[in-house]
């Protein structure tokens, strides 16, 4: 009965692929397998000095540090980080956090996580947007990892403006601080795993490290959906 309610909705209501537009059928999720063959992916996702990687060298101290997506030159990446920002679009979210966790599977340093972290939204803006994009690939990959998500560890504390225009420095200057841990006692001696949407700079999630590196022999390690290299 759910399949023939399933295709009488999917003829009134065709889901589209979120990236080439393409029907899907009842079994696909939101994006349809040609397109999740070509996303370009983080290629040297594996290796400890990826890119990705170096770019919190002398910045902070993290155990491993990959993406899953490239956000170079493609409209798809774009796309798919809109609908799950700025479209509500939850079971997106939740399905390129489960395409996460399956790739950090692949490597052996993410399978000592102790929890993973979501970075979080000043309550203000989570209020705005309904949702924290991060709390939906945090859920997603915690599906396929089996690991603890918390979001009550670490609160956002400035609500700061759009990041886009500011040059890097100004970027680092106005992230200090913004971050506090509301139970270190609970994350002593724990390897965390922090989670965002996208890595451009690099700054919010510096800035977050920063805040939990102060709690007694934590570690940390970091994975985004997609980054900008
Ligand atoms: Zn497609």
């Amino acid at each position: 009965m759910k399949k023939i309610l399933d295709s009488i909705g999917q003829l009134l209501f065709p889901k589209l692929c979120v990236c080439c537009e393409s029907y899907l059928t009842h079994q696909d999720g939101a994006v349809c397998d040609l397109c999740y063959l070509t996303l370009p992916k983080f290629e040297l996702y594996k290796l400890e000095d990826n890119p990705l990687a170096k770019k919190f060298w002398g910045r902070i101290n993290t155990e491993f540090v990959t993406a899953y997506l490239s956000l170079r030159n493609s409209n798809d990446v774009q796309r798919i980080l809109h609908e799950i920002k700025y479209k509500s679009n939850k079971n997106l979210g939740l399905e390129m956090g489960r395409a996460l966790g399956r790739c950090l599977l692949n490597t052996k340093k993410f399978q000592r996580i102790d929890y993973i972290i979501p970075i979080p939204l000043h309550p203000k803006r989570q209020n705005v947007r309904g949702y924290n994009q991060s709390n939906l690939l945090a859920d997603g990959m915690s599906e396929i990892m089996s690991i603890k998500v918390i979001t009550d560890a670490v609160v956002r504390m400035k609500y700061n403006s759009s990041q886009t225009k500011k040059k890097r420095y100004e970027r680092f200057i106005n992230s200090q601080e913004i971050f506090k841990v509301l139970k270190p006692k609970s994350l002593e001696g724990k390897h965390v795993l922090l989670i965002d949407d996208v890595i451009t700079t690099g700054a919010t999630m510096e800035a977050c490290g920063e805040a939990l590196l102060e709690v007694e022999n934590l570690k940390i390690s970091i994975a985004a959906l997609a980054v900008a290299t």
